[in-house]
């Protein structure tokens, strides 16, 4: 990692979109603390505004109240220094470019910017695509194309991830076995994780701490730490008690 990890700081930020009549408030005095190298997962329903969260933690919004600091700078400098990493439900590969020409891509754009972790060739063999390197994304499953992002995100250097429902399109089976190596992958360079997803099974066994919003406007509803060794067993009684508790605090958040 070429950065230092980022921890990330949200005090009472609001967030209000103009509509044609009037606004339409997407959060409300959201405080949160992230630890660099912390991996947080932001849970809540659709709508609640957990995109939109990670838009202003990105400096993509300006919040309409409040304020975020990512290592203590405001998110437009971390952009700038391209410490920021993104991954959505969409791989959004160029589909004229082989694998590892995707690969290679942040390296191009950011030449000297950043020192990525490993050579492109190095980062295809950790996310176990080794053989495909020449291959086209259209030939690959929904699967082998988020490694090649995942691939991709590592040669940016990034050391905050800013993750957007990454596996909501993939089948269970494809969904366990990336998280598996998505965890391999996280703890070897630490980065600091933001994770969306309204999976809690997922939160659960991935996160550090669930920050589980209510219903738009979204809010704080509470936070749940999940301090289950890993690899996690998420058939243990514990495991499930905590994506009970997960659902309990949802629950609250959607009556208001
Ligand atoms: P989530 O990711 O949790 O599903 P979003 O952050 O995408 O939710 O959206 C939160 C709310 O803000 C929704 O009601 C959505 O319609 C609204 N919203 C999102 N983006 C815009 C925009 N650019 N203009 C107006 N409203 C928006
Ligand atoms: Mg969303």
């Amino acid at each position: 990692m070429s950065h230092s990890p980022l921890d990330v700081r949200l005090r009472q930020v609001s967030h209000t979109f103009n509509g044609r009549d009037r606004g339409v408030p997407a959060l409300a005095n959201i405080s949160l603390t992230i630890d660099s190298g912390e991996f947080v997962a932001l849970v809540g329903p659709s709508g609640c505004g957990k995109s939109t969260l990670l838009r202003l933690v990105a400096g993509l919004l300006t919040p309409s109240r409040g304020y975020i600091t990512l290592g203590g700078q405001p998110p437009a400098q971390a952009r700038r220094h391209k410490a920021i990493g993104w991954m959505a439900q969409q791989a959004a590969l160029l589909p004229w470019r082989t694998v590892l020409e995707n690969v290679r891509l942040p390296l191009q754009v950011n030449r000297q910017v950043n020192r990525p972790p490993a050579s492109p060739e190095q980062l295809l063999a950790l996310v176990d695509l080794a053989d495909f390197a020449d291959a086209y994304p259209h030939t690959l499953s929904g699967g082998m194309q988020q490694r090649v992002a995942l691939a991709r995100l590592l040669a940016t250097g990034a050391s905050l991830w800013l993750m957007d429902e990454p596996f909501a399109a993939l089948d269970e089976l494809t969904r366990g076995n990336l998280a598996d190596e998505l965890l391999v992958i996280w703890q070897k360079f630490r980065p600091t994780v933001l994770w969306v997803t309204h999976h809690l099974q997922e939160a659960v066994y991935l996160a550090d701490r669930l920050v589980i919003l209510s219903a738009r406007p979204g809010q704080v509803a509470g936070e749940l730490t999940i301090d289950l060794p890993r690899p996690r067993d998420d058939t243990s009684a514990d495991f499930q008690a905590l994506v009970r508790r997960a659902r309990q605090i949802l629950g609250r958040g959607q009556n208001g």
